[in-house]
């Protein structure tokens, strides 16, 4: 049976391959965002891609009376929510933006979901919750760390949040997802990561170096204690990532109660291995730089992604050389993203 799903940040980067995958498999889809850091060319394409149809608002997730209208006027059965600020670097610099937007906003969503009896919600969060990991690969069941920058923090307090909401009122259904490293793009080619201005991310700024638009990637630190000295992460194509939600769903179709998982692929690859697995799938070479560490980096992290397989029926399906080529695709068809 279908269902009417409300997508927070749907314009965005996960979003906006998640909309294209609810749509596909049949769900009526709602998205709300500001635009803050999307285009609705992402969501013109998807209707493009799938052939059907969605409603977009654009409305602030901190304007409880738009978003009060948007509950009124549909019967919604779900919110994915996507919506936040997520630049490292900037939550340093802006931490009451980030608290704002991110914790507060997420507040006003779930008094505005609970006043229309919307109690069903899936969470945008991140590895970054575990802090500097103690062991490796990371279990849910392990203690969360202590994130390094007021993003990190944003993104535990809400699981905190969400946690005490289930508490005070157990029908909610809450999914909280801990995404590792999403990179890859629809194999349209059509979708993709298109970021503001200089990446902070691995994957686009390597494309942008092979289009042209970067002349060379830094690598941040070479004496990790990693395989060969360069920082090791999880990376997960878009679209495992993006199908993950449609599996949480269905997790809390019957089951009320907070549910963690990972989304990752169990496997780490180093900076360069990255370089090396890209210069292979789209033949042009990545020129780099060996520079010092990046602050607040942590060596090597990845998933045990065992729980989101034995409970969600969900694993990645694919590899890495499949995440290059996509991400390629989606950057050699579209150099300077959205913009054209
Ligand atoms: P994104 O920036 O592409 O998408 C977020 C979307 O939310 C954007 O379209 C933005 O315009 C919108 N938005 C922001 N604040 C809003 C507000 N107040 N009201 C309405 N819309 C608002 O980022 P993404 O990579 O697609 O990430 C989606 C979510 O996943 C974010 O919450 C992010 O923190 C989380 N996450 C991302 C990664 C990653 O590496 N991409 C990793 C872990 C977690
Ligand atoms: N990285 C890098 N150069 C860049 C961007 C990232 O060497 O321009 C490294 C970074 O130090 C980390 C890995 O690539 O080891 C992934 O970084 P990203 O910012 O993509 O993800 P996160 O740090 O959130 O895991």
């Amino acid at each position: 049976m279908s269902s009417t799903i409300l997508v927070t940040g749907g314009a965005g980067y996960i979003g906006s391959h998640t909309v294209l995958e609810l749509l596909n498999q049949g769900d009526e889809v709602i998205v709300v965002d500001n635009l803050h850091n999307a285009s609705e060319t992402s969501l013109n394409r998807v209707k493009e891609i799938t052939g059907k149809e969605l409603t977009f608002y654009q409305a602030d997730i901190l304007d409880t009376d738009a978003m009060d209208k948007i509950f009124s006027q549909h019967k919604v059965d779900s919110v994915i929510h996507f919506a936040g600020l997520k630049a490292v670097g900037e939550s340093t610099q802006i931490p009451l933006t980030y608290y704002h937007n991110n914790v507060t906003g997420t507040i006003n969503l779930c008094q505005v979901m609970a006043k229309h009896n919307v109690k069903s919600i899936v969470f945008s969060s991140s590895a970054t919750v575990y802090g500097d990991p103690q062991a490796l690969p990371l279990v849910e069941s392990m203690p969360t760390g202590i994130p390094t920058n007021a993003y990190g923090h944003s993104k535990l307090m809400i699981e905190e949040i969400l946690r005490d909401l289930s508490e005070s009122d157990p029908d909610w259904k809450i999914v909280i997802l801990r995404y590792f490293n999403p990179i890859g793009a629809h194999e349209s080619g059509r979708i993709g990561e298109d970021p503001n201005g200089i990446p902070n991310n691995l994957m686009p700024f390597i494309t942008q170096v092979a289009v042209g638009r970067r002349d060379e990637l830094s690598v941040f630190g070479n004496d990790y204690d990693t395989h060969d000295g360069t920082g090791v992460r999880d990376y997960i194509h878009v679209v495992d990532l993006a199908i993950g939600h449609l599996k949480a769903l269905d997790r809390i179709k019957e089951d009320k109660g907070v549910f963690t998982y990972n989304l990752g692929t169990g496997t780490g690859y180093s900076v360069l291995d990255m370089v090396k697995a890209f210069e292979k799938a789209s033949g042009k070479t990545i020129n780099y730089k060996l520079v010092d560490r990046r602050p607040g980096d942590v060596a090597a992290c990845y998933a045990d992604a065992s729980a989101a397989k034995n409970e969600l029926n969900w694993q990645a399906e694919f590899g890495l050389e499949r995440m290059c080529e996509d991400s390629w695709r989606w950057q050699s068809n579209n150099p300077n993203g959205y913009k054209g």
